[in-house]
């Protein structure tokens, strides 16, 4: 291990005077002089101040952005503006070096999507290190607001045999030999030769296995990797995302939007406080962004007022049926601006509408429940009216929706009913029907998609920028 500090702990600048040694990737090199020094640990570059007399002449030829070095020296405070302190160097070692002509993260602004191409080195760059780092904050921040409020953090499965929930196309996981499939005698492949005796997925969702530990632990959550094979190539879709699902037992719907809105303000005031510089930095990218856009496209609030527009103002909430009504008289269905017109009751949401209610009509966050059962999953509660379930969507403003939830139909018969309706199968989930069997208990969750959440703090607007390695139709490489 070598020795030496973090950057962002020189960079708290108690330690003046003290000799010390730090690593870490040379940014820039100018005057001959001046290294901008950046370890990770923060937005911010140690300025490392080389006296060039005292070095050799082959050693300070060698330091280029991308040059990995490990430097010892005195920190004194700065004689420059824009930093307070500096380090004056003493001793200098390079630990890795880099051709300056071939390594692709230049002093200079990158597009990027040139840095999706370089992922392997993207994170050397100051917008994606800081956005990993907030992706990082709001992690913990999560964990912590679920452990504060006593959730249980479980571990669902990854590859499963449940396919009923229809949440999106499978990825299937096999060990057959695609090249040369076992066939049974009717010409199907046998599956019971598989290696789970069945076929298998990758999961789209924790949440029916996180039911089964809520009925015995009262409050979980998981927070996991999920998998989807939509063919959508848009700023908002990965094949693989992130996704945060606590699980309540004895929570209606209203209780589970409650909770959904204390979750985001705590979770976004916390990493507001906690990423600030990196936030800081983001704000100023988004502002410079919003620049180059239309006017009638620009934000008209900067990346930290969105954020504490969210802090401040209460979500609206409104049932579907208002959400069509309001739909229908918009200037825009009456002029017929929508590229899907609104059709009335039992019609799905097309993005298009969900942003005019929260960016236009609204101008908040907006919660949408009671939807038609029609358009939504098997295991949402009917309500009495008999033709909506206790659904809820959350829909942010620039991103849609981020969040989808449900009270869950406790009521084995209502459950069996529903089933047999849109044909699926009680056997494949025997076990699901066996928690409404014994000792059933009204029970509501959600499932919030992190990169979503991540793009809304970060300002983000492109989803493969939010994730270390994104994967979408046709890209799976690094
Ligand atoms: P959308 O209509 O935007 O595709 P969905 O209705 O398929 O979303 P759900 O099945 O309710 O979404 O999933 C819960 C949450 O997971 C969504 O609210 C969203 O935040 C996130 N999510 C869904 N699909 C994706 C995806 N392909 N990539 C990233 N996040 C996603
Ligand atoms: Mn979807």
């Amino acid at each position: 291990m070598m020795k030496g500090l973090l950057i962002s702990e020189i960079l708290k600048g108690t330690s003046i005077g003290q000799k010390l040694e730090v690593n870490g990737w040379v940014k820039t090199f100018r005057a001959n002089r001046f290294i901008a020094l950046n370890d990770g640990s923060t937005i911010r570059n140690l300025q490392c101040v080389v006296d060039y007399e005292l070095f050799e002449k082959q050693l300070m030829k060698s330091i280029t952005s991308g040059v990995s070095v490990h430097v010892y020296g005195t920190l004194i405070e700065s004689q420059g503006v824009g930093q307070k302190v500096e380090l004056q160097v003493e001793k200098l070692n390079i630990l890795g070096c880099s051709d300056p002509i071939q390594y692709p993260i230049q002093p200079k602004k990158h597009s990027l999507e040139f840095l999706r191409q370089k992922a392997h080195l993207r994170i050397r760059t100051s917008t994606i290190s800081a956005v990993m780092r907030v992706r990082s904050q709001l992690a913990q921040s999560i964990h912590r607001f679920f452990n504060l409020k006593h959730f249980y953090y479980i571990h669902t499965p990854i590859i499963t045999s449940n396919d009923a929930e229809g949440a999106g196309d499978l990825f299937r996981v096999t060990t057959l030999n695609i090249e040369n499939l076992p066939m049974d005698e009717k010409g199907i492949v046998d599956v019971t030769q598989d290696f789970f005796g069945k076929p298998t997925h990758l999961t789209v969702s924790g949440q029916l296995e996180a039911e089964i530990y809520a009925l015995g632990l009262g409050k979980v959550y998981t927070f996991g990797p999920t998998f989807r094979a939509e063919n959508s190539n848009t700023p908002r879709h990965l094949a693989e995302f992130w996704m945060i699902e606590p699980e309540m037992t004895f929570y209606d719907l209203k209780q589970n939007i409650d909770l959904v809105e204390e979750f985001i303000r705590w979770i976004l005031k916390d990493t507001l406080e906690k990423a600030k510089e990196d936030l800081t930095f983001l704000n100023q990218r988004f502002s410079k962004e919003q620049l180059s856009k239309p006017m009638f496209q620009r934000s008209e609030l900067n990346l930290i007022e969105r954020i504490e527009f969210i802090l401040e103002n209460p979500f609206e909430r409104i049932s579907y049926q208002e959400a069509i009504s309001i739909l229908e008289n918009s200037k825009p269905n009456q002029k017929k601006k929508f590229d899907y017109p609104i059709t009335g009751w039992g019609m799905d949401l097309q993005s298009e509408h969900e942003r005019y209610l929260v960016e236009k009509h609204f101008k908040k966050p907006v919660v949408i429940y009671d939807y038609p059962k029609d358009i939504k999953a098997f295991y949402m509660r009917c309500n009495s009216d008999g033709k909506t379930v206790a659904a809820m969507d959350v829909l942010f403003p620039g991103i849609g929706e981020i969040v989808g939830g449900s009270q869950r139909e406790e009521r084995l018969n209502h459950l069996q009913n529903r089933m047999k309706e849109l044909g699926i199968d009680a056997k494949e989930l025997w076990w699901y029907m066996e928690l409404r069997k014994f000792g059933t208990v009204p029970h509501s969750g959600f499932g919030l998609g992190f990169e979503r959440l991540v793009q809304f703090v970060t300002g983000m607007t492109n989803i493969r920028d939010v994730i270390p390695f994104p994967r979408t139709p046709g890209n799976a490489s690094f």
